[in-house]
């Protein structure tokens, strides 16, 4: 074997001085990540039977949001005091990775209200292998903040969800980490998404990520709004409209905008397999997904690989 090469576990990193490569062995194949320069390739070859770790951890570092929103499935607000204390965040960070996963999104409630997370999100970068993301509503930090975790995250995304919101935006350009736009649909809003994704590539922003709601936490009374097959047809239309834009969706309309009669090339992890990713809320439960109501509570964060073996398994009570 010649110095540049070694050989790997999956889950191990590489200690490539520059790439800080990371492999994860998947059901879909073989997944590559550098954490650096972004890169990402699938070994379909090298596929194991099932999911053995998950590829992403999304950590709602808090349930305390600055903005009380009707449609907000973990029913967020100025009031709630639910949150992970910033030692106990930087032990669960070490623990994922050195369970091997590719890396943390940390959400919230709103993550910039938590008085740790500039602390953590630069813990987590400079201190792990671990890729770094960061969803805000775009209104809770500071210009301090964003400074502060600039080259120490490799994603922030905001969500927006009128098109007023978008003049938000402003801030987070032309800075030292990726942005991408967090939109989501409901019954008869398709065409402010539409709207939405153009306001947002003629700032050149140009990563989507379009989320259904569905009606839990605060938005529990307004199931009529879940989205319906013609907002599925119309956010279809809209994809097609922006073909120069990467469109992601999530796993539940992904599987409905599969049967719509489109034609779409979906990129693997697309559909709603359990395993792919796993949810920590900020009173330490194990969630299969965010929006899940199934959640399994623990106590330290090495129960954790045990709670996601029963959760892909289903052998869970
Ligand atoms: S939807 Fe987002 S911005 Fe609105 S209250 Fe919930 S966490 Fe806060």
């Amino acid at each position: 074997m010649s110095e540049n090469k070694a050989q790997t576990r999956p889950g191990q990193q590489v200690n490539h001085p520059q790439l800080r490569i990371r492999t994860v062995r998947t059901p879909d194949g073989l997944f590559v990540h550098s954490r650096n320069s972004g890169l990402c390739v699938l070994d379909p070859v090298a596929a194991s039977k099932c999911w053995l770790r998950p590829l992403y951890a999304q950590v709602a570092v808090t349930e305390r949001c600055n903005q009380h929103c009707w449609w907000c499935y973990t029913s967020s607000s100025p009031s709630r005091s639910t949150e992970w204390d910033t030692g106990e965040l930087k032990e669960l960070v070490r623990f994922l990775d050195s369970w091997g996963i590719l890396g943390v999104a940390y959400g919230g409630g709103e993550p910039f209200v938590h008085p740790g997370i500039v602390e953590v999100i630069r813990y987590t970068w400079e201190n792990t292998g671990l890729d770094v993301s960061v969803t805000t509503n775009g209104y809770a930090p500071t210009e301090e903040q964003l400074d502060s975790i600039e080259g120490y995250a490799s994603e922030v995304r905001v969500s927006v969800r009128r098109p007023e919101d978008c003049a938000v935006l402003r801030r987070f350009i032309g800075r030292r980490f990726d942005l991408g736009v967090n939109l989501l649909l409901m019954r008869g809003s398709a065409h402010v998404t539409d709207e939405l994704i153009d306001r947002c590539t003629e700032v050149g922003i140009d990563d989507f990520l379009v989320n259904s709601f569905v009606a839990a936490g605060r938005g529990a009374q307004h199931r009529h709004l879940e989205p319906g097959e013609e907002d599925v047809a119309a956010l279809c239309r809209a994809v097609d409209r922006h073909r120069t834009a990467t469109i992601k969706v999530s796993g539940r309309l992904a599987a409905r905008m599969k049967t719509s009669g489109h034609r779409y090339r979906f990129v693997p992890f697309s559909g709603e397999v359990r395993g792919r990713i796993i949810a920590i809320t900020a009173d330490k439960r194990v969630k299969p997904s965010s929006l899940s109501q199934e959640a399994y509570p623990f106590d330290r964060p090495e129960e954790i690989p045990e709670i996601y073996a029963r959760m892909v398994s289903g052998n869970v009570q």
